[in-house]
């Protein structure tokens, strides 16, 4: 068809990447992926790849399952698209029950859309109606946590806290209220982890109660925010801050698009705490990486703050062109039938362990400071001085050099500034699991090593 050569320049050529600094991109050889099997890619000159992040998050089962592109098939001969708005098509009815099925106690609607970021930005204008159409006029702000990744429209940038992605952006956006990041290694508070007593829960809870009146909802990555470097959360910190919103009376929105569909060991990481959240958003794992899809799971509560009589106009407003589009729902049925059929979530358990046994080596690197891990989101963070904590110079690009070296060496992982990342996909196999440990592991001392 086209020669390696002919893409890579059309690429370099055409294409603006996403995330991507395009100067540095221009100098580089492109990387053109052709094809997927199971855990791995394979680029248009035929080399093979461990994908090492699950193509930023998203994969399960792997690459070309039968089942999955059977599913596809099958429901792209019936229909590829009619809409939501007003009309029903049988998957998205298909998939919304059985959503409601296995997400937390509590939830009871699927509000669909075709991304994370929109499935937190309708979280937050439903929240914003339901209070304003209470007659609670004053709730107007969202409570939300320094370092948090919502996605990047601007309803979503608004709740986000990373400086580097979302400041410039500041005079768009609209206020909130920032609860400091339990960002443990680097903490804001500047306390010892070793019994400093979750002060920054304290610091959440102090926030809640000067403002409660004009909040409308507390929006938090449970166990892990992961687009600022998979910060893990300390055991108990997500319990605390729902308690307290739910005692304050706030609206918990817990945006599951990175953590949910096994990526921290349970189906989502809600379930580990035992918290039930007024909106639970999801996205990338939801078609098991297949096609884009996402949905917005609320209570009778907020639904029922709705209802009323057509010109009373509590209508919710928002709707994509896309919603509910019923190859994407079709493909997320099966996603989900393959979960139980393979006990994937079960079988991950051991692969954890695995995971965290081999991750210990990192430790003992000379430019490791820290190795985070919740089941299969690891962060492991390099750092100038290890005593100090000093971060190496953004112009060394030293999360880039690595991951640079992993592509030579046959693993696709992309780094988080200088947070390396690996999210390997819940079905591989142990073996690729710790070929992927080890590739990096050589990467990290190479790159980091003393000349
Ligand atoms: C990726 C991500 C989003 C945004 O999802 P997109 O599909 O990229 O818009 C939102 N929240 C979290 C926690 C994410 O990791």
């Amino acid at each position: 068809m086209y020669s390696s050569d002919e893409l890579k320049d059309w690429d370099k050529r055409y294409i603006w990447h996403p995330f991507t600094q395009m100067m540095d991109y221009m100098d580089d050889d492109p990387l053109v992926i052709e094809r997927g099997e199971g855990c791995h890619l394979i680029d248009v000159d035929g080399r093979r790849y461990i994908d090492g992040v699950s193509s930023l998050w998203v994969l399960v089962h792997g690459h070309g399952r039968k089942e999955l592109t059977d599913a596809i098939e099958r429901q792209s001969k019936e229909l590829c698209h009619s809409t939501l708005l007003g009309l029903s098509n049988i998957p998205a009815v298909v998939l919304a029950k059985r959503l409601i099925e296995i997400v937390p106690a509590g939830l009871s609607k699927v509000f669909y859309s075709d991304n994370g970021s929109t499935s937190t930005e309708i979280a937050v204008k439903m929240s914003y109606q339901y209070w304003q159409q209470k007659g609670e006029k004053k709730r107007r702000r969202f409570i939300s946590f320094t370092n948090g990744y919502h996605g990047d429209t601007l309803g979503a940038v608004s709740i986000g806290g990373i400086d580097l992605f979302h400041k410039v952006y500041r005079p768009l956006l609209f206020k909130g209220y920032k609860a400091p990041s339990p960002y443990c290694y680097r903490c804001p508070l500047k306390l010892e982890s070793a019994g400093c007593g979750m002060a920054c829960v304290d610091e959440f809870e102090r926030i809640v109660k000067r403002y409660k009146d004009e909040v409308c909802a507390v929006v938090i990555e449970p166990l892990m925010q992961g687009a600022a470097g998979m910060i893990a959360q300390p055991e108990g910190f997500l319990g605390a801050v729902w308690k307290i919103a739910k005692d304050s009376g706030l609206h918990f929105i817990a945006d599951e698009v990175a953590t949910g569909f096994g990526r921290t060991g349970t189906m989502f990481a809600c379930q580990q705490e035992g918290i039930k959240p007024d909106f639970l958003c999801l996205a990338k794992g939801i078609t098991g990486g297949y096609l884009p899809l996402a949905a917005t799971i609320t209570t009778d509560e907020i639904f029922g703050g709705f209802l009323g009589r057509f010109d009373e106009f509590k209508t919710f407003f928002h709707g994509h062109t896309y919603t509910g589009n019923p190859v994407a729902c079709a493909v997320a049925v099966e996603n989900l039938a393959l979960f139980e059929k393979e006990r994937t979530i079960e079988r991950m358990a051991d692969k954890i362990t695995l995971l965290h046994d081999e991750l210990q080596r990192f430790k003992m690197l000379p430019r490791v400071g820290d190795v985070r891990q919740k089941g299969f989101m690891v962060g492991i963070e390099l750092v100038k001085s290890k005593k100090t904590k000093r971060p190496y110079p953004p112009g060394e690009k030293i999360g880039q050099k690595v991951t640079g070296e992993a592509r030579k060496r046959g693993v696709i992982i992309r780094p988080l500034g200088d947070v390396v990342v690996l999210m390997p996909p819940p079905a591989i196999d142990a073996g690729t699991l710790k070929e992927l440990v080890d590739v990096v592991y050589d990467c990290v001392k190479k790159i980091t090593g003393e000349p």
